[in-house]
């Protein structure tokens, strides 16, 4: 046996092994070890090898998918060896021989399809990233839905596009060279090494072409040979991990890069889409307006926000449909409760397709089928056009729902092995079994009756169990009287346990046998017709998926719909214009917020005049006025219009907005260990490299990183490059206030800022924007509102006076002044000189610079430490 494990072992040796031995999973050697730790579950041994004891530990099989789970969110691979043949086979070859066991699949974590290992509404990508000379491509691939799409990526835009996808996992090839290495790194995704051979591009042609079984994969569009070659990874990766059983897959789609919003990773970050910064969904965009009712729904509108559209057709017909919708609220109702009902289709016919799926699936294909038609009908009249072609889309399974319906019970149990999932009245083979079967038990029922009787025990029972089958069963009292004569001569004993004694007889093991072949030849029926109905289904799997989707599409028009007339919603003017004129916007996270602590959100204008091309506003304001609030809720009203919702606002005319960008000025990170003034940048620095006339920027104070003078003057620059150089929209938050003089000098600069009163010597916070610039920023008080010391604030506002007063009369006091303040030199003073006397790991401690090490350098100049004891 151990030579089996450890040549299945050698061919998967960077994932743990579950090795099936009878109920159990075992794993052995370091793969016992891992396992162990990351399971909490005991370690044990089990025989030896080369002389040494071999760890060991195991999971029953009935709960391998919790084990299962904890395994794949740790980071490992499992690859499940099962037995491939009844025990009892193998022991015809001979005493010793060993079952036959392979391995059936390769659990990653972007190949799962099992309901408690995914989360519903959400997708769980596979994607693959190959460069073929001077091309790049990435694909993408949901097996628990069949989604399969590819997107031209040249290596810079790679970052962008897997914080799109957040895939689960990603293939590259072994041979990346080092900075492409380097720059996978970054993403800190699973990456998993493919052979060289996986991404040849030749090679994956026929791979592709096998899949779809067609002669030329041209039937599907032009491909150039990156994006074959990627497409071409993951469908030998499936290969692999599902070791033949391939999933079904939609044909791939290519994805012009040109079609949606481009938003990099710390864009969507920083605006929460969906996902707060705190790492959860709660406090996200998609956490505060997901009112969709199925989880293909939510999984769409996660889609949808993660990649905005850019093509003015397709948002028009979209908003046409929410429209319609919000009009008409009485079917959007109706729809809903209709759609609250439709299980999860795509991930049914996901699990059918690849022989994991039971009587539950072909229940949630006859479900979803059957309220599909019910949708339809709902959206017959009156509909305008892409809502109608979706309605059109949900018809033509009448006869499958039919036999769906006419074959299984209303309620049928997870597994096939339960049986009892075919109706009665389908199959009249399986019925007769059935009736053999129940017959039967109603023999035994009588048989009971018959020797009560006989012995005169009246509290004698027949009963059943899975050791000794069927029995008769007296309590210890009777047993003298039955163990001998006459009454032995029909009662053969089998067992004694405590109380009770456990007899057969000669007609009960009968009645038995005929019992159980009867239950097991229905079983087999089941079994058989199980097959045939999900033949059936996978029949018709394009056109039913074909509906999945145009359920997904109902499901999110109707939630866009409900949650515009819930929160007053007014539906955007999208065009082509360069206008971006918000009345009355809101800031849909921090308003639910705000309304939870009984308080109102005061609604703003933004108005970044379109006749002159640069159009920026330069927002002043103190802290916690709710600049940031501000330039984030008009960056998500863009985002929210051209996915294709309804918008937060009075009115909102947007034109199309071709790349989002926002980044927030952070003050030193120390404990993360690199210096985010850095970090910001170079993601500045990203901004004015990339953004194009049509981009929208958010930039909420750039340059807080740093010292004031130098924090000043890079953003001034950064202004003026983006008014100059990009041409773009833009809403600029600051605190320095001597870029307010800039609005003359660049025409299409206008000054904001976030109103508040002064009343008491307190500040009061209107959250109100309006034109013109800040007086001055009301630090010292917001401090005071903060709670620091009295005696702080006092100071503060001594050094503020004597600072303003340095600035009227010309800048030689204010000089002096700030040379006078430690604050500002602070940060330059030098550490402490080793005394002398010292211990060398005290003189060494001082030598060390926690913010600049990495992990690895850390870890290596503590085992130098601990050397020098
Ligand atoms: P700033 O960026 O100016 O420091 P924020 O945008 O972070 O300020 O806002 C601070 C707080 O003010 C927010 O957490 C929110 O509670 C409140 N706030 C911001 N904007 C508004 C608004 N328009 N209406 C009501 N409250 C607001």
């Amino acid at each position: 046996m151990m030579a089996q494990y450890l040549e299945i072992k050698g061919r998967y040796a960077d994932a743990l092994l579950f090795y099936r031995m009878g109920d159990f999973y075992e794993m052995f050697f370091d793969d016992a070890e891992a396992a162990a730790a990351a399971l909490d579950i005991a370690l044990t041994k089990r025989g030896q090898h080369l002389g040494k004891d071999i760890p060991m530990c195991g999971v029953p099989v009935h709960a391998a998918e919790g084990y299962l789970l904890t395994l794949i969110r740790k980071g490992f691979r499992v690859a499940i060896a099962e037995q491939m043949e009844d025990p009892a086979e193998a022991k015809k070859r001979g005493s010793k021989s060993v079952v036959a066991r392979d391995v059936v699949r390769l659990v990653t974590p972007g190949t799962l399809t099992e309901e408690t290992l995914l989360e519903a509404r959400r997708h769980n990508y596979l994607a693959a990233w190959a460069e073929v000379r001077d091309a790049a491509a990435l694909a993408w691939v949901d097996i628990s839905t069949g989604e399969f799409r590819v997107v031209p990526c040249p290596a810079p835009r790679l970052g962008p596009e897997l914080a799109r996808l957040a895939p689960r996992e990603l293939l590259v090839s072994e041979a990346l060279s080092q900075d492409r290495a380097d720059l996978i790194g970054d993403t800190g995704l699973p990456v998993t090494p493919l052979a060289r051979a996986a991404f040849d591009s030749a090679g994956a042609q026929r791979r592709l072409c096998a899949l779809y079984d067609v002669a030329t994969a041209e039937g599907f569009g032009t491909f150039d040979r990156a994006e074959t070659a990627a497409m071409g990874a993951i469908v030998e990766y499936l290969d692999l991990t599902q070791r033949g059983k391939l999933p079904l897959l939609r044909r791939p789609v290519k994805e012009m890069p040109g079609g949606v919003v481009q938003i990099d990773a710390a864009t969507r970050r920083n605006l929460e889409i969906t996902q707060a910064l705190s790492g959860g969904r709660e406090g996200s965009l998609i956490a505060a307006i997901d009112r969709t009712v199925t989880a293909a729904g939510a999984r769409l509108l996660e889609r949808r926000l993660a990649a905005p559209s850019r093509d003015l057709g397709v948002i028009h017909d979209r908003l046409e449909g929410v429209r319609h919708l919000v009009d008409a609220s009485q079917l959007t109702e109706a729809l809903r409760i209709q759609l609250r009902k439709v299980p999860d289709i795509d991930r049914a016919l996901s699990r059918l397709a690849l022989e994991r799926g039971g009587p539950r699936d072909l229940a949630a294909i006859r479900a979803g089928l059957a309220e599909a038609e019910i949708i339809s009908g709902q959206l017959s009249t009156g509909t305008p056009s892409r809502l109608a072609e979706e309605a059109r889309n949900l018809l033509g399974f009448r006869e499958l729902v039919d036999l769906l319906e006419a074959a299984l019970v209303a309620e049928p149990p997870l597994l096939i092995r339960d049986g009892g999932f075919i109706a009665t009245g389908h199959d009249s083979e399986l019925d007769d079994a059935r009736e053999l079967r129940d017959r039967g038990r109603g023999v035994i029922g009588r048989m009971q009756a018959e020797y009560a009787e006989l012995t005169g025990i009246q509290s004698l029972k027949i009963k059943h169990n899975n050791v000794l089958g069927y029995f008769v069963e007296t309590t210890a009292t009777h047993a003298e009287r039955m163990l001998s004569a006459p009454l032995n001569e029909t009662f053969i004993h089998r067992q004694t346990t405590a109380n009770q004694v456990r007899f057969t007889t000669v007609p009960l093991s009968e009645m038995e046998t005929r019992i159980l072949n009867a239950g097991n030849l229905a079983l087999e029926i089941e079994k058989r017709l199980f097959e045939e109905l999900r033949a059936q289904v996978l029949n018709a799997a394009a056109q039913i998926s074909t509906a999945a989707r145009a359920l997904a599409e109902i499901d999110l028009t109707a939630a866009f719909a409900d949650l515009a007339r819930g929160e007053d919603w007014c539906e955007p003017k999208v065009d082509d214009s360069r206008a971006f004129e918000i009345r009355g916007g809101r800031h849909p996270v921090v308003e639910r917020a705000l309304r939870r602590s009984g308080e109102s959100f005061v609604a703003n204008d933004c108005a970044l005049t379109d006749d002159q091309t640069p159009a920026i506003w330069l927002l002043t304001g103190p802290n916690m006025a709710g600049k940031s609030t501000f330039l984030r809720q008009n960056a998500l009203i863009a985002l929210l219009a051209q996915a294709g919702s309804f918008v937060p606002a009075r009115s909102a005319h947007i034109g199309l907005v071709s790349q989002l960008f926002s980044r927030v000025g952070a003050a030193d990170d120390l404990a993360r260990g690199r210096s985010t003034f850095m970090v910001e940048m170079v993601e500045t620095a990203a901004i004015l490299n990339q953004a194009d006339d049509r981009a929208l920027v958010i930039l909420d104070e750039i340059g807080r990183g740093t010292a004031t003078y130098d924090g000043l003057s890079i953003a001034w620059a950064t202004l003026e490059h983006l008014h100059e150089s990009n041409r773009c929209r833009a809403l600029f938050a600051t605190h320095y206030h001597e870029m307010t003089a800039l609005s003359q000098k660049l025409h299409g600069v206008e000054n904001a800022t976030v109103a508040v009163k002064e009343w008491e010597g307190e500040v009061i916070f209107l959250h109100e924007v309006r034109k013109g610039a800040a007086d001055r920023s009301y630090g010292v008080q917001v401090a005071r509102l903060a709670g620091l010391p009295a005696s702080v604030v006092e100071r503060a506002k001594v050094v503020l006076e004597a600072l303003e007063k340095g600035e009227r009369e010309g800048g030689t006091r204010k000089h002096a002044l700030i040379d006078d303040l430690p604050l500002f030199s602070a940060a330059t003073v030098a550490p402490p000189r080793p005394v002398k006397g010292t211990s060398p790991v005290e003189e060494q401690l001082r030598g060390l610079h926690p913010d600049e090490m990495s992990p690895l350098e850390a870890l290596k100049a503590l085992y130098d430490l601990k050397g020098l004891l």
